[in-house]
């Protein structure tokens, strides 16, 4: 519903800027202007974007060629091819940043990956080391418990050639000390014991999330590989191409659009105007700016966010897969 109403009031504003533009073109009669109205009216009508392809491309070599006859045109075709050379400019940045998005999340993925499965082995050795000092410290504690029985049946021997009862209790007193020492030691083997079988249960688990990982690593690794191989190119011409669209661009606008770009989150400096607001910011642009933006009399930033604003004609003239 609000698509078709936004549609309505923009066809009739573009109808009262056509009036006034072929009533101020007159003296002038620039075949330019008659042309992108003409064209600008197939487009709503038949909605195809097929149509405005061969448009987009011939305006904005005009625009191109014309560089110098600047002065003999009018006020709105010069904004116009404006407009038209950095909504072209934005569109191919816009590329650009996207290529750089992609990439710039996988080398983040696989260095979480790498992070993580580094820390798992960090985490399977540690375990791995205090197994090996816990099995030590019960090697250790089955020693003791063989010396406590080698003394126990040292002292009951002694204990069959004694003089008297003082020496044998004397003997008895350190079996029941050698014993409770072995108890002990056996307690701790047991503990020991329970210790070493949880250590084997985390090591086996992180050693499965490990591999696990390690696959996921070798996956991810390999896809950032091509995707740097398959864009490099692209990234490269369409920088070449961003380059040589800035030539057409005068430096005052060019450095306006890269101090916008710069600031704004989403890298976009020129942005159409959608459903009445800003492609940008997605404020409400009031019906006499957007007529104002219509008309080319000047170029027109939003008020809220300062982005360059073009009209639907200008959008519908640029379209990315053109320029690739
Ligand atoms: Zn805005």
């Amino acid at each position: 519903m609000a698509k078709t109403k936004s549609s309505k009031k923009t066809t009739t504003s573009k109808k009262a800027g056509t009036t006034k533009k072929t009533g101020t073109t007159k003296k002038t009669g620039t075949t330019k202007k008659t042309g992108t109205t003409k064209k600008a009216g197939t487009t709503k009508k038949a909605g195809t974007k097929v149509k405005a392809k061969p448009v987009s491309e011939k305006t904005i070599k005009t625009a191109v060629a014309a560089k110098d006859e600047s002065a003999q045109d009018s006020v709105e075709s010069i904004i116009q091819r404006k407009l038209l050379a950095l909504y072209t400019l934005q569109q191919i940045d816009t590329q650009i940043d996207k290529i750089r998005i992609i990439r710039g999340e996988l080398p983040l993925e696989v260095q979480d990956l790498e992070d993580e499965t580094e820390g798992l082995e960090t985490r399977i050795n540690k375990y791995k080391q205090e197994t090996e000092d816990f099995n030590q410290q019960m090697a250790n504690l089955k020693n003791s418990i063989s010396e406590s029985q080698e003394l126990i049946k040292k002292y009951e021997a002694q204990q069959m050639n004694v003089r008297n009862n003082r020496e044998y209790d004397s003997l008895s007193k350190e079996i029941e000390y050698q014993t409770l020492e072995i108890q002990l030691n056996e307690k701790k083997i047991r503990e020991l014991e329970v210790a070493v079988q949880q250590h084997q249960n985390i090591v086996e688990d992180s050693q499965n999330k490990y591999e696990e990982l390690k696959g996921d690593l070798e996956v991810k690794k390999k896809e950032l590989d091509n995707i740097v191989a398959d864009t490099k190119k692209e990234e490269e011409l369409l920088n070449k191409k961003s380059q040589e669209q800035q030539k057409f661009i005068e430096e005052r606008l060019l450095n306006a659009y890269k101090r916008i770009r710069k600031n704004a989150k989403n890298g976009l400096a020129v942005v159409p105007v959608e459903r009445d607001a800003c492609g940008g910011c997605f404020n409400q642009i009031p019906p006499q700016r957007q007529l104002d933006i219509q008309m080319y009399k000047k170029i027109i930033v939003c008020e809220y966010c300062g982005r360059i604003l073009v009209d639907d004609e200008i959008a519908n003239t640029v379209k990315v897969e053109e320029l690739v």
